[in-house]
């Protein structure tokens, strides 16, 4: 079997990581189901510290195309995309092309395998905010629908598919960013120091914003920052900063606002993942980092106004608040008392690569 994977973002190589590293380890046991994997990069991100590392770190292959699009408008992206992911399916004939969450990435994948009548299996099918205005929900939304195998991480987005008639090739196999987390927690231990972030356990928080819903309105981005500065007089915040936000804070001329943020770099999966083990909670706009901060046990304030992992709001392990200032203040307070330590994990049992392999080689 021959399977193309598209990627280009950085969720995409750490869900990627676990299922091309699960590919080569079957490969190893089962000789007669041989499966090749393609790579292409579609240069999405493409910082070293947005991309290479994750490769790295990860032991992720290196992709065999790399197609060097980033940048421009939606639809300019994608549509680059779209040429030139045909290209190289048309080259290569796979069986497969497997594509990850909701990137423009996963978009010009889905359409340019579905229009060469290439099988799509779309892992992180099913997600929905039910906020059309997010470029993330469109591409979601376009790819489960031309997805033949569709590979949802809970029961909610299976019930989401069911609401929009889809029901076909649809199978809850658990999160494949659970899988990473239990597989590098461990090796995150030993190869990071809280000392590197000069911050020590239970008495940071770490903290993310990048959603293009607060990047691009200059007074949720504001009203993020002032929440963030004044938080930050109290308890460590430690923000590796996604280079659309510090753009947009350069250009917006925010500097002078961020008080005493500890900024840094965005930084590599072991050293993320080390922060959010120890954190005391998480302050994000991230999908993934949501649900890595319960996979973590640390209780998570969501700046958005919904969410795509509503899980994690039912059971008491993660609060949305949007992007006012003071909701912004008293969710961290709540969540600084909050214990999460005993619930249980919801997004499957750590093995969603392995169901997703044998799903595959099954169809
Ligand atoms: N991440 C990382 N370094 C960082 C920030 C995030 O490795 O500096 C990881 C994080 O642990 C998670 C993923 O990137 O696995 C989430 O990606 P992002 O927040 O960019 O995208 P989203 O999940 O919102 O689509």
């Amino acid at each position: 079997m021959k399977i193309i994977t598209i990627l280009g973002a950085r969720p995409q190589f750490i869900k990627a990581a676990a299922l091309s590293n699960a590919i080569e380890s079957h490969n190893q046991v089962d000789g007669n189901n041989h499966i090749e994997e393609i790579l292409v990069h579609t240069g999405q991100h493409f910082d070293a510290n947005m991309s290479d590392v994750f490769f790295e770190e990860l032991g992720i292959k290196k992709p065999k195309y790399n197609l060097s699009i980033s940048g421009g408008n939606h639809g300019e992206m994608t549509g680059k995309m779209l040429i030139e992911v045909e290209k190289v399916l048309l080259e290569e004939k796979p069986d497969w092309v497997l594509i990850y969450g909701d990137t423009n990435s996963t978009l010009a994948g889905a359409l340019a395998a579905s229009k060469l009548h290439i099988k799509v299996a779309h892992v992180e099918a099913g997600l929905r905010s039910f906020n059309m205005k997010m470029p993330e929900e469109v591409n979601r939304i376009l790819s489960d629908n031309v997805s033949s195998l569709l590979f949802c991480p809970t029961n909610v987005a299976v019930e989401n598919l069911a609401k929009e008639g889809i029901t076909k090739g649809v199978c809850n196999v658990g999160d494949v960013m659970f899988d990473v987390t239990l597989h590098y927690q461990n090796i995150a231990k030993e190869k990071v120091t809280l000392d590197q972030f000069d911050v020590s356990e239970n008495s940071y928080i770490l903290s993310t914003v990048h959603r293009a819903e607060n990047t691009d309105s200059p007074e949720r981005l504001t009203n993020i920052i002032k929440a963030l500065a004044k938080v930050a007089e109290t308890t460590d915040v430690v923000l590796p900063l996604h280079p659309r936000t510090r753009n947009i804070i350069q250009s917006q001329g925010l500097e002078d606002k961020l008080g005493n943020i500890k900024i840094i770099e965005p930084i590599s999966y072991l050293e993320m993942l080390r922060l959010e083990m120890s954190a005391q909670l998480v302050l994000t706009d991230s999908g993934g980092v949501q649900k890595e901060a319960y996979f973590n046990y640390a209780p998570c304030v969501t700046m958005r106004d919904e969410t795509e992992w509503v899980e994690t709001i039912e059971i008491g392990a993660n609060e949305l608040v949007g992007a006012d200032c003071d909701a912004i203040i008293a969710a961290v307070k709540r969540a600084q008392t909050k214990d999460i330590s005993s619930l249980e994990q919801v997004y499957g049992d750590g093995k969603a690569s392995q169901k997703i392999i044998e799903a595959l080689l099954n169809y």
